[in-house]
């Protein structure tokens, strides 16, 4: 079999009019990967678009060209290429699906071991912390020119998926390719002061509410908080400042699996993220239950129902999880 990386590279050189997409609710590396591609295809000459339901978080609007990223327009339109990042399924690329009339080639690249594979070409690297260091890997493969600001979308993509290169998914070669993408001159302080210390003040009330809420559950392995519309509402907070907020539950003493259930404005709809800390945990297979998805982990599912039975039964699978891996 072709190597796929050598087929997209040279469908990259190819063809003319590019369409690039991630999911909704676009995180660091979902933003970053996009505009890594959207530059790397400018670079070429290439006409390309860059869509998302959801706008670029504020604190990723400092990525350079970060104003191309726009909503689907109201009529289809047609493309030799449509490519998809960081995107487990289809589904999540949300109403940019039915804007596409048609469409010569269909990439899929990830980095979910729950990716369904829904592209032509599928170029899906478990293993890879990052969505950015799959699009780092083409750009090298592909001899396209890593400029400095290619390189400042990629640091962060791959900055924010790695926790910072602190979570146990980041390699050596996600090291190499951080220093290789800090050779190019970008400003590495700068950067991470506009992702991890730019915070709107709402977004730490909406902290401090999160905070007042938190609570252990199973002899005080599963860590878990609530973030309800009320919630939302007098703190002023975004749906988009809930990011990193489960990471205080994960950050707790002898917590394997941190759970932030959050109410969304539709009601009677609920999203729930989960992080794992213990090897043997996989809160992939335990979000697949609830028709989610994600990463070993790192996962999430939207589900609808009674918040209180949400939580009970979200709960009781992750403790049976605990229990099947021996814990
Ligand atoms: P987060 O908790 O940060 O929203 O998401 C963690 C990981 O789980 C991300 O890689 C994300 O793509 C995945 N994920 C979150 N929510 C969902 C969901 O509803 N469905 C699927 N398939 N994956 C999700
Ligand atoms: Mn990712």
């Amino acid at each position: 079999m072709t190597d796929p990386s050598q087929q997209i590279a040279e469908l990259l050189r190819s063809q003319n009019s590019f369409l690039v997409l991630t999911h909704y609710r676009p995180d660091g590396d979902a933003v970053g990967s996009q505009l890594a591609l959207v530059l790397i295809l400018k670079g070429l000459g290439k006409t390309v678009e860059a869509w998302n339901d959801d706008s670029v978080p504020a604190k990723f609007r400092f990525l350079p060209q970060s104003e191309l990223i726009t909503r689907p327009p109201a009529e289809p339109k047609d493309f030799d290429v449509v490519i998809a990042i960081d995107t487990s399924t289809w589904q999540r690329v949300g109403t940019a699906a039915e804007r596409i009339r048609s469409k010569k080639h269909f990439i899929n690249i990830d980095h979910h071991v729950s990716n369904e594979k829904f592209g032509e070409i599928n170029w899906i690297v478990p293993e890879a912390p990052a969505s950015g260091q799959i699009a780092f890997d083409l750009l090298k493969r592909g001899r396209f020119k890593l400029t400095r600001e290619i390189a400042t979308c990629l640091f962060a993509a791959i900055s924010t998926d790695t926790g910072s290169f602190s979570y146990g998914s980041t390699t050596a070669e996600s090291l190499r390719v951080a220093a290789e993408l800090v050779d190019t001159g970008i400003n590495v302080g700068e950067i991470c002061r506009r992702i991890y210390e730019s915070y709107p003040y709402a977004r730490l009330m909406l902290l401090q509410k999160a905070l007042a809420q938190m609570q252990l559950a199973d002899q005080k392995r599963i860590g878990y908080t609530w973030v309800t519309v009320e919630m939302f509402e007098e703190s002023g907070a975004k749906r988009e400042d809930t990011e990193g907020l489960i990471d205080y539950a994960r950050s707790i003493e002898g917590v394997l699996v941190a759970v932030l259930f959050e109410e969304m404005s539709e009601p009677g709809k609920f999203r729930i993220s989960l992080r794992s800390k213990h090897p043997k945990v996989d809160v992939n297979s335990i979000a697949r239950r609830f028709g989610g998805g994600g990463h070993h982990a790192a996962a999430g599912a939207r589900i609808a129902g009674e918040p209180h039975e949400i939580e009970r039964n979200v709960l009781a699978a992750i403790s049976e999880a605990l229990a099947a891996a021996g814990l």
